[in-house]
């Protein structure tokens, strides 16, 4: 079995020598993130000492993007989404659209509470998508078939791991550093020992027995296991999307309609 894996990271050293190496050792795609056009993304992400990060990565990008898959993550919160296109057009402006965007609304955090007063409310997560991908079409990004993602992630399935440092594995990324997370180790020797069975892939995937009638159950499966415990359903609590995947639909069929 060829081992392949992929790689989220900030951006700032991920230059082609890097990505060459790594390819050859199995990557298959990079995530990097950004918080907004320049001066928004450089306020909130700095290097030690206070310089922006913006155009470090965005020179890495130009770079890569025609040697790897770039998954460019753009997190959207209430005080940068007026922003969000500027960021597209200086993107595009320098050449970065072959990049698969995945604009990202901010959750509150189980560790940091800095955000929470920035988020926007899921009643307006519909429309902000649907905004931001019909801005990206504008700018010349590709807009994916499969804006709607499927629902299935690393916690539906026991392969798919996140490992720490220490060898401790968690459902997803969302967990990492939570001890309560901790659903098995990596041993020296290669070997897993299951810690937590009632965290892996086996049980994720009996959260969505309720959601057997629903249409966008292959989109959602029952909703994300982080934001399940956010708001306070605990692990294996149901996140319904039902709402915001609904409007998108009806949003998107509008405007395929006033296209004909
Ligand atoms: S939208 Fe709601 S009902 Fe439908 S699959 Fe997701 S959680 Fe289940």
């Amino acid at each position: 079995m060829r081992y392949t894996f992929s790689v989220v990271t900030n951006g700032s050293l991920l230059t082609p020598s890097v990505v060459e190496r790594l390819l050859g050792l199995g990557l298959t795609h990079v995530q990097v993130t950004l918080d907004g056009p320049e001066e928004v993304h450089d306020r909130r992400r700095y290097f030690t000492g206070g310089r922006g990060s913006f155009n470090v990565i965005l020179g890495n990008l130009q770079k890569v993007q025609d040697k790897v898959n770039v998954v460019l993550r753009i997190n959207i919160d209430s005080k940068n989404l007026n922003e969000v296109e500027q960021l597209l057009r200086e993107l595009s402006s320098r050449g970065i659209t072959n990049v698969r965007l995945d604009p990202h609304l901010v959750h509150s955090n189980l560790y940091r509470h800095e955000y929470w007063e920035n988020l926007i409310p899921s009643s307006k997560e519909a429309e902000v998508l649907f905004n931001f991908w019909e801005k990206a079409e504008k700018h010349g990004f590709q807009v994916p078939q499969d804006v709607f993602r499927l629902g299935i992630c690393v916690a539906h399935v026991d392969e798919d791991i996140v490992v720490d440092p220490m060898g401790n594995i968690y459902p997803c990324w969302a967990f990492t550093g939570n001890p309560r997370y901790v659903k098995a180790r990596l041993l020296a020797n290669g070997e897993v020992e299951v810690l937590k069975p009632e965290l892996g892939a086996r049980s994720v995937l009996k959260v969505m027995k309720s959601c057997t009638d629903c249409p966008f159950l292959p989109m959602c499966m029952g909703g994300c296991r982080f934001l399940a415990v956010l708001t306070g359903k605990g692990y294996h609590g149901v996140d319904c999307r039902k709402e915001t995947l609904a409007s998108l639909t009806k949003l998107m069929g509008a405007q395929l309609g006033k296209g004909r």
